[in-house]
């Protein structure tokens, strides 16, 4: 490398956010309500990049999750295997969300927000409490009736679980399909060098997303939800901190600063979006490139944990029950409790790894233990915030969870797991060398 040490994409990525953060915080503050800087910046360059690059970004999920999971499931190449590595990563999700709830609960029942609560300091919106579906219709919509609508509309458990089906059919086929092996291992490849390349404008559209996010939303906007806003972040904290690293370390022994540090771009990516979704190809490419888990396990565990796990937001919900009960003086009792803690468990299965949803998932919890759902307006105004933080946390929760079993497995490279420059990006990594070459032999 011959200039002064090229910026790496993570650097280049945190600048974006943290440059994003301030521009954004900038315009609230000294230009709020400035038409030219609203429709030409805010709800203009920034919007339209923003929105480009999420864009972006969800464009690879479905091709990179089908050819990913056929791939691994030929190279997992045993069946019994595969539902070995389902349960065990099914019930580790399962686990770390009921233990978030649980820290969850803990820390509001001892911080207590919402006591002593003035209802007149914030804004109220009314809440459009769209109805949760039945936990019945998830499962039976996990079965596509027509494959090509739920690829259509990326719908991710049923394009698991026909990719699966798909790959486990290869398998019995046996060497017949071989050509079908091969044929996905390339798209796979290919569908990877696209994530590459959209990672590589990544910092162009953080900053856009956050400054954005910060523009519209300032930081005002906390302070009469301050109880509210830090026992969640303090929440999310404990649990990205202590539970999942302690976790990390007891079941593998790795180090778990590694993990943060190669965790950190994709964590940037959650952060910005505010979805799992729409992160998955990184948190894919940081999990199998970074983390050095084989993708025959990760290509399964990544996008069931971006669809089914969602430790952040079942810390949110935790809260905001806690919260909601205070501010309207009801008592819960540890009957109400025991039913958040299972009630948050199914709904982070249930909610989709998008933008908000947490929040309408919450209608569910709430009416289950007969709270208002009058509440959820009180607490929309920062849930965007929010949002973008626990899902940093629920992604690196999938990236547990799939270290562990791949270690479980013996599926992973500790070599790459330890070095601190395996797959790291950089402009170096779009040969444009090689596409030449292939040109020219065609
Ligand atoms: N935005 C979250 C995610 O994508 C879900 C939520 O809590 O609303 O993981």
């Amino acid at each position: 490398m011959s200039e002064a040490k090229k910026m790496s994409l993570t650097v280049k990525v945190l600048l974006g956010l943290v440059l994003g953060l301030i521009t954004g915080v900038l315009i609230n503050t000294f230009l709020a309500g400035n038409a030219f800087v609203d429709t030409w910046l805010t709800n203009g360059v920034f919007h339209m990049v923003g929105k480009m690059f999420v864009n972006a970004l969800k464009m690879l999920v479905v091709p990179l999750v089908t050819f990913s999971l056929i791939c691994g499931v030929c190279g997992i190449g045993d069946i019994k295997a595969l539902g070995r590595i389902g349960t065990k990563s099914f019930g580790l999700y399962v686990l770390t969300t009921a233990i978030a709830i649980s820290t969850a609960i803990l820390l509001a029942t001892i911080i207590g927000p919402g006591k002593g609560f003035k209802m007149d300091t914030v804004e109220t919106k009314d809440v459009v409490a769209k109805e949760a579906p039945p936990v019945t219709q998830v499962f039976i919509d996990i079965i596509p009736s027509n494959p090509i609508k739920a690829f259509a509309e990326g719908e991710m458990l049923s394009i698991i679980f026909y990719a699966i089906m798909f790959g486990v059919s290869i398998l019995l086929v046996g060497a017949r399909a071989r050509p079908i092996v091969d044929a996905a291992e390339m798209l796979n490849e290919v569908a990877m060098k696209m994530v590459t390349l959209v990672m590589s404008i990544a910092h162009i559209g953080v900053f856009c997303l956050i400054a954005k996010t910060f523009a519209q939303q300032g930081i005002g906007l906390l302070l009469p939800m301050a109880s509210y806003f830090f026992t969640v972040v303090g929440a999310l904290a404990i649990h990205l901190f202590v539970t999942l690293l302690a976790l990390l370390f007891v079941f593998t022994r790795l180090s778990p600063m590694t993990f943060m540090k190669k965790m950190r771009n994709a964590q940037a990516f959650a952060f910005s979006t505010a979805s799992s979704s729409a992160t998955l190809p990184i948190t894919l490419r940081s999990v199998s490139e970074r983390l050095g888990v084989n993708n025959s396990v990760a290509s399964f565990t990544v996008p069931l944990g971006a669809t089914i796990n969602m430790d952040g937001t079942a810390i949110m919900q935790g809260v905001a029950t806690v919260f909601i009960a205070n501010v309207y003086g009801i008592e819960l009792g540890l009957g109400g409790y025991l039913t958040v803690i299972g009630m948050s468990v199914l709904a982070s299965i249930g909610t989709a790894g998008v933008p908000g949803v947490g929040l309408i998932m919450l209608a569910m919890v709430l009416n289950q233990v007969g709270l208002p759902l009058e509440g959820i307006g009180i607490i929309m105004g920062v849930d965007r915030l929010l949002d973008m933080c626990r899902t940093a946390v629920n992604i690196t929760g999938d990236a547990m969870v799939s270290t562990v079993v791949a270690k479980g497995e013996n599926k992973i490279d500790y070599d790459v797991y330890r070095d601190p420059e395996a797959g790291v990006l950089d402009a170096d990594d779009i040969h444009i060398t090689d596409a030449e070459k292939l040109a020219h032999a065609s």
